[in-house]
């Protein structure tokens, strides 16, 4: 039977209707090739993205391996390349082992989901409410008990592990991607010993940027390589490439090979990617001052926004998160940017936890201290203080 009376997607319709009269329709505005000195939106902290060696790499990776895995890690899409990577990761970060996946997203589902068990023990997962969709995604695909606490708050997570009792994971950001603040790790770290609790850590934006030589937060709180801490890193930001990594203990490792299921089912990392970001990290150990120049850079923008008037975080890593009165303004804001020759983000409700709009802009090292004033020039022109 054909029913034509039914349009099975009509609802979409109705839903973009109210999207779009809230203005919270998203477009996609593909950029232009070539490198911007202007672009304050993405996040190629460290200007490794187009840096010869990495780009050099892919290419050779893709003709010596193929421009695509083939298929999983499990089945025939683990290469050299992934091995030494791990092997790599591992060691910069200070971690026992790693495993390589085809993004920082699904990274974390691996994470959380596979480090909730057993099925049946009554894992409590203890996330901060700050932290990135795909922890909250992880967490929700856990078959585990769940709590949210408050925004970088230890004691809220030692009151909620001590009323629980039991097993438990804390999960958190270390430098939160809307704010840029950092994550009290240390301070987390006790809390979570004192409990027996595990705690994950995706340093996304602090792998590059904190910690001596870039080696992340987590390395620089002094908890890399310690038994009951894990790690998550994007290879998309500081290392310009693109997949992720779960960093921890061997056997933490080895039991993310055999359970996770964003790792089972999923094709492996481009070769072309892992080449790239092992390329990346080559150039970062020699050049570690390239950690220091983008905390230097986020600090210079922030002092010069700051001075103009505007409201900001100070940043702890590379995101400088800039306070806008309202959603309509910020879009505003960052349009106006746009048109003056500068990319930076713009962060508005819903996507924001506290209903604060923002614009979001990412230091790089590679920026002349010319560069940055400019840029920095531009936002404080279209954006005066209010
Ligand atoms: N965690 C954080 C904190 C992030 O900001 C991002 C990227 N937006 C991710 C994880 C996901 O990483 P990827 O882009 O490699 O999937």
């Amino acid at each position: 039977m054909h029913r034509a009376d039914r349009d099975p997607f009509d609802w979409i319709d109705a839903q973009h209707e109210r999207l779009r009269a809230a203005g919270l329709v998203r477009t996609l505005r593909p950029r232009q090739a070539g490198a911007s000195p202007t672009d304050l939106a993405g996040n190629d902290y460290l200007g490794l993205s187009r840096h010869p060696e990495v780009t050099g790499a892919a290419a050779e990776a893709a003709r010596v391996w193929g421009a695509g895995a083939t298929g999983s890690r499990l089945v025939s899409g683990s290469t050299g390349l992934h091995a030494r990577l791990e092997e790599d990761l591992a060691e910069f970060c200070g971690f026992e082992a790693a495993l390589v996946f085809s993004s920082g997203y699904a990274a974390n589902l691996a994470a959380v989901t596979a480090l909730s068990g057993p099925v049946g023990s009554g894992t409590l997962l203890v996330s901060d409410e700050g932290n990135h969709a795909s922890l909250i995604d992880g967490c929700r695909l856990a078959r585990a008990e769940k709590a949210v606490v408050p925004h970088a708050d230890p004691e809220a997570v030692r009151k909620t592990l001590a009323a629980h009792g039991g097993r438990a994971l804390a999960v958190t950001d270390s430098v939160f991607s809307v704010d840029g603040d950092a994550a009290p790790l240390p301070a987390l770290a006790d809390v979570c010993r004192e409990a027996g609790a595990a705690l994950l850590v995706d340093d996304a934006h602090g792998l590059g940027v904190l910690g001596e030589g870039g080696r992340g937060a987590v390395h620089a709180a002094g908890l890399a390589g310690a038994p009951d801490v894990v790690t998550t890193v994007t290879l998309s930001k500081s290392l310009g490439s693109q997949g992720g990594a779960v960093l921890g203990p061997a056997r933490v490792i080895a039991h993310l090979v055999s359970t996770a299921r964003t790792f089972i089912f999923d094709t492996g990392l481009a070769p072309a990617a892992a080449g790239a970001a092992l390329a990346a990290l080559g150039v970062l150990r020699r050049e570690p001052e390239r950690a220091h120049r983008v905390r230097a850079v986020a600090r210079e923008i922030h002092r010069q926004v700051t001075e103009a008037g505007l409201g900001a975080v100070r940043p702890d890593a590379a995101v400088v998160s800039v306070q806008a009165p309202s959603p309509e303004t910020a879009v505003q804001w960052a349009a106006d940017c746009r048109e003056a020759g500068l990319a930076v983000g713009c962060f508005r409700p819903p996507s924001v936890p506290d209903g604060i709009s923002r614009l979001r802009l990412t230091a790089r090292a590679d920026l002349s201290d010319a560069e940055v004033a400019l840029a920095a020039g531009t936002v404080v022109r279209t954006a005066p203080a209010v």
